[in-house]
């Protein structure tokens, strides 16, 4: 008979790190009587996320879905238009294209970073112009906590005329060029879902330098109310504030970020150790990665070489009840965007079929650590 470890021992991909200050400052907020979702938990955790990602105006939402969703209608997605989104992403990139009536149109990654390739937006933007099609945005997507090549991105995207939302939900605390995270494009979202970078349990932030954007995405996330007393609606709106409460969290969790980071690099850097000199993986973006906030990190095999699968690593790691995944599943191959259009080359196809990401949280105790580096190291020297 085999014994199955007790489901609490299951190491997973990255929980919440929460802690003491967690624990005060949502007390503090519980007892000042701001539970409504606004208060000043959420105004003070707003200037701070403005501050860390060097924008003038953050608007603190629901969710980094919610974000996206209200970014796109106000740079005016909406049925008629196309909306250019990376094929390598999570699901709510595409979905909050959806929300708006737009069509998702879908380009693929560089197969080193992930992340979406210029050379093929370009592409993409030239035939959808030839085409007289209007593409409302394109939506870089800063893919496990690498920015996006905007250096390159945004000069092409102003050449056609075509603003950038940037979906940094996986890249707060990571920067390109010198500057943060979130502070390119037009808007930005991030997203403090729980297995995200920092957490508030669920929710969101929209970060802007136009004060009239950001008034309007304030407008639009309160259910779009006109100032009167009998609460006056012109247009639709949205319920998608966050709570005064959750913000608490935030403010916590920001404080905590840096050193957040630096515990998701040093598990890094043990999968680095570990994998030197294995034939045929490479640990997915480690070139360059200094200025990542390395939120995941993932190994990349060539099944040639290294004579195992991604599938092979996962059921290893499966059975010793420690988590792991496939890198996002491309959206043009996910059956509910069957139907949309796509340039594609097989890259973010191969980093799907080859990619495994690996426990990567800071929340992971040395315990932790070492069990997965010793599965690891029994599954190499097995296979
Ligand atoms: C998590 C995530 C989102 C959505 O954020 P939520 O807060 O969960 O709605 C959007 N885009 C990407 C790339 C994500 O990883």
């Amino acid at each position: 008979m085999t014994t199955t470890p007790a489901p609490t021992s299951r190491i997973l991909l990255s929980s919440p790190d929460v802690g003491k200050r967690e624990e005060e400052l949502v007390v503090e907020a519980v007892r000042s009587g701001w539970i409504a979702p606004l208060g000043p938990m959420v105004d003070a955790f707003e200037a701070a996320i403005a501050e860390r990602c060097g924008r003038q105006h953050a608007v603190a939402l629901s969710s980094g879905t919610a974000a996206l969703h209200l970014a796109l209608l106000e740079v005016g997605a909406r049925p008629g238009t196309i909306v250019i989104v990376p094929t390598m992403t999570f699901a709510a990139t595409a979905n909050a294209v959806a929300y708006t009536g737009a069509e998702p149109f879908f380009v693929d990654c560089e197969e080193q970073t992930g992340n979406l390739d210029p050379d093929l937006l370009e592409r993409a933007l030239a035939q959808l112009q030839a085409e007289g099609a209007t593409v409302a945005a394109v939506v870089p997507v800063d893919l496990l906590g690498r920015c996006a090549d905007y250096s390159r991105l945004l000069p092409i995207c102003e050449r056609f005329g075509v603003p950038v939302v940037s979906d940094a939900a996986e890249s707060l605390g990571a920067s390109h060029a010198g500057r943060p995270a979130g502070s390119f494009g037009v808007m930005a979202a991030l997203s403090f879902n729980g297995n995200k970078i920092m957490t508030t349990s669920g929710g969101g932030m929209l970060l802007t330098d136009d004060a009239a954007t950001a008034a309007r995405i304030r407008y639009l996330s309160t259910q779009a109310r006109q100032p009167a007393a009998h609460y006056e609606h012109t247009e639709i709106g949205y319920n998608y504030r966050l709570s005064n409460v959750l913000a608490a969290l935030g403010i916590a969790q920001l404080e905590r970020l840096d050193g957040m980071i630096a515990r998701r690099r040093a598990v890094r850097e043990q999968y680095v150790e570990i994998f030197a000199g294995v034939d045929g993986v490479r640990v997915f973006q480690r070139d360059g990665d200094a200025a990542d906030n390395c939120w995941l990190t993932a190994v990349v095999i060539d099944p040639a070489e290294a004579r195992w699968t991604a599938k092979d690593l996962r059921a290893a790691l499966d059975a010793a009840d420690i988590e792991s995944r496939p890198l996002w599943k491309p959206m043009h191959l996910q059956p509910v965007f069957a139907q949309s259009r796509s340039l594609t080359v097989g890259a973010a196809e191969r980093l799907f079929t080859c990619g495994v990401t690996l426990p990567s949280g800071s929340a992971l105790k040395p315990d932790d650590i070492q069990r997965v580096a010793e599965g690891l190291v029994r599954f190499l020297e097995r296979a």
